[in-house]
């Protein structure tokens, strides 16, 4: 199947269950983002801020680029005035940098908190109970800049779906118990976004409602050298 037939497979699959899909295109060339910008994809996914300003600048600019990766806080002020969502936010001290950056730039920055949901340690993400005291404690009070639109969280690398299955319904329980509580000025629990290539179905399942999908609309992704082959 070529890109653009994907994306339409995919679509047909989660719009009417409210999901949006975000096709990953990290490390993919221009002339392969614009097959799927052709099928009507407007909604991108990079890891690396570089390749997503670089990707802004060369592409059309009704594209939404969202940031998915682990972000360090000194490239959020190349990425504050571009970017459309920031998905990995893991940390106070990144929502300051963005707040900050977001004001310098005279936007209010829309993010997700990441949350470490797998059972492997080494992946990036708020603990459950920073989240709640975060969004508890008046902290927010303090980041004007930016907007929290809901949850991000990836699953374990696993084939089980079981286990699968309840990391996802895991981080939805805690969007309920959040939505459940008095949420500060500037933070909604609209967004969950989980699911990519290999758990997607079983992220749709437990109420995901963006997708991101990467080798499953591009296939094997190129290797990353630099960013001369973008
Ligand atoms: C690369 C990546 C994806 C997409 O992975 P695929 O397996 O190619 O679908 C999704 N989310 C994050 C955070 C990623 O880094």
């Amino acid at each position: 199947m070529a890109i653009g037939e994907r994306i339409l497979a995919l679509r047909r699959e989660l719009e009417p269950r409210g999901c949006r899909l975000i096709a990953v295109s990290k490390t993919q060339p221009v002339e392969r983002i614009m097959e799927a910008y052709a099928a009507g994809q407007r909604g991108f996914g990079e890891n690396k801020v570089q390749e997503l300003v670089k990707k802004h600048e060369a592409m059309p600019k009704d594209i939404e680029w969202h940031m998915i990766g682990h972000l360090q806080t000194n490239k959020v002020k190349l990425l504050a005035p571009v970017v459309a969502l920031v998905h990995s936010v893991d940390s106070v001290g990144l929502l300051a940098e963005i707040s900050k950056h977001g004001e310098k730039v005279g936007r209010v920055v829309p993010c997700l908190l990441q949350v470490h949901i797998a059972a492997e340690k080494e992946k990036f993400g708020f603990e459950e109970p920073e989240v709640i005291d975060l969004l508890t404690s008046g902290t927010m009070t303090r980041f004007p800049f930016l907007r929290i639109e809901g949850l991000m969280g990836m699953a374990t690398r696993t084939q089980e779906p079981g286990q699968l299955q309840q990391e996802f319904r895991r981080l939805r329980g805690l969007r309920e118990a959040l939505r459940a509580t008095k949420l500060p000025d500037h933070v909604s629990m609209k967004e969950l976004s989980m699911g990519m290539s290999d758990d997607y179905a079983i992220a749709l399942e437990e109420g995901s409602t963006m997708v991101r999908i990467g080798t499953g609309i591009f296939g094997t992704r190129p290797p990353r050298d630099d960013l001369s082959n973008i």
